[in-house]
């Protein structure tokens, strides 16, 4: 049965409470939209109530102002090139296993799981590159930092500003060793909807890697090793189900709508996202995207000036009028309702194009009138 921990609307299954529970009596289920919510085990529980108090939603986490703004880039073109925005994630996960300290990330396993692993070497960094556009599996992590820690590691933990809210409260407060970097995120679908657009695309076939991006282009790849196997084109708006719900907001999970990190206060010691919005005065290329850095810390700032980015200082302001998810979470409106009615009754693919029917009609009869035109053209064209 699902447990009051907190609000169901406010669960972001940051996973604090599975990991606290000292009887492993608090289990991930998937709920609405195919996302994940705590259920407890009745029979186990003691009633020692530590999901409730380890829960950020009912104790808080203090968020604060950034101290300024950077936009900016690896210096290792390679890297850049490979990254998300400007590679800052990287160039930080770099610094942190040059020291000998281990990181948390998000990488795309097998069988398109989605989750945060540990890394502790160069090479598997390479599994945390790019945004995965879906909410990742925190499991036991939380457990693994804490024991890190313990042991005197250097640790870094990349996450979403509702996982590390979620950290912090599971180890009550940060301690010196610990450097959090949260993403400036809009909202996350399931891992459950990304398998089941997989899965109606490209029916039972092995994929083996996934991406999201390819420099500043929203698109999706679906691979078997090299090997493309699927690709979605956001040029081509309406037509892949998956990412045009996430893009327009109709997939996330309950909480994003209400979301309290979605503002200029931060949770971490630094915030990283795209630096949309750059003012005409900057001036500078950067073909393959740009990173937005924000320092919340005095230890924030010193982890940005120790790794490998080139850096331009710009104000808070501009990366804040940039990046609507620096001032509000995304709003629900009638779409987005129609389309959550309408998923567990239909599935993704009819859900998505019924919820958007107007929209994929007007191109259709924009195609058949251009279509039509075309066949003028080419008659005419012939008859002279
Ligand atoms: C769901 C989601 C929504 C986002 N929304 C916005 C937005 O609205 N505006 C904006 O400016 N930026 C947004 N971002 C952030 C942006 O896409 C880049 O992830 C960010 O700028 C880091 O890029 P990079 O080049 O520094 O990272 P890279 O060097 O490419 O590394 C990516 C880092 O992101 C982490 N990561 C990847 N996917 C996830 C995930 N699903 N959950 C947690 N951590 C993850 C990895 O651990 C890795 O450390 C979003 C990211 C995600 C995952």
């Amino acid at each position: 049965m699902p447990i009051q921990i907190c609000d169901y609307t406010l669960c972001t299954a940051c996973s604090a409470c599975v990991n606290i529970c000292p009887q492993q009596c608090v289990e991930m289920q998937a709920g609405e939209l195919g996302h994940l919510y705590p259920y407890i085990n009745k029979d186990k529980c003691v009633e020692c109530n530590a999901c409730m108090k380890v829960c950020p939603n009912n104790s808080p986490v203090v968020l604060k102002q950034p101290i300024t703004a950077f936009a900016g880039w690896h210096t290792v073109d390679v890297e850049y090139q490979s990254s998300t925005s400007g590679g800052a994630a990287t160039a930080f996960a770099q610094t942190i296993i040059s020291e000998g300290g281990v990181v948390y990330g998000c990488a795309c396993l097998d069988k398109i799981d989605i989750r945060h692993i540990r890394v502790d070497n160069f090479q598997d960094l390479n599994k945390l590159k790019g945004s995965k556009y879906v909410q990742s599996t925190m499991s036991e992590n939380f457990k693994s930092v804490k024991s890190d820690l313990k042991a005197g590691l250097k640790v870094l933990f990349i996450g979403t500003p509702c996982q590390i809210a979620g950290l912090k409260s599971f180890l009550h407060g940060q301690p010196d060793n610990l450097y959090l970097v949260d993403l400036i995120c809009h909202g996350v679908p399931s891992v459950k909807l990304l398998q089941e657009h997989v899965k109606n695309v490209l029916g039972h076939q092995k994929v083996t890697n996934i991406s999201f991006r390819s420099d500043s282009y929203l698109l999706l790849l679906l691979l078997c090793g090299d090997k493309i196997l699927y690709k979605s084109n956001l040029m081509q708006r309406y037509e892949d189900e998956y990412y045009n719900a996430f893009i327009d907001g109709y997939s996330y999970r309950e909480s994003c709508y209400r979301c309290p990190y979605a503002q200029s206060k931060r949770v971490s010691d630094v915030t990283i996202g795209d630096f949309w919005g750059l003012g005409d005065d900057f001036g500078i290329e950067h073909p393959h995207g740009c990173s937005c850095i924000l320092p919340i810390t005095e230890k924030g700032l010193n982890l940005i000036k120790r790794s490998d980015m080139i850096l331009y200082e710009r104000t808070v302001g501009e990366a804040v009028q940039g990046n609507d998810q620096l001032r509000a979470p995304k709003a629900k409106d009638k779409k987005i309702n129609r389309f959550r009615k309408l998923y567990p009754i239909l599935g993704l693919k009819y859900a998505y194009r019924i919820t958007v029917a107007r929209e994929l009609l007007f191109k259709l009869r924009c195609r058949l009138m251009l279509g039509t035109r075309l066949r003028k053209i080419i008659k005419f064209g012939k008859r002279e």
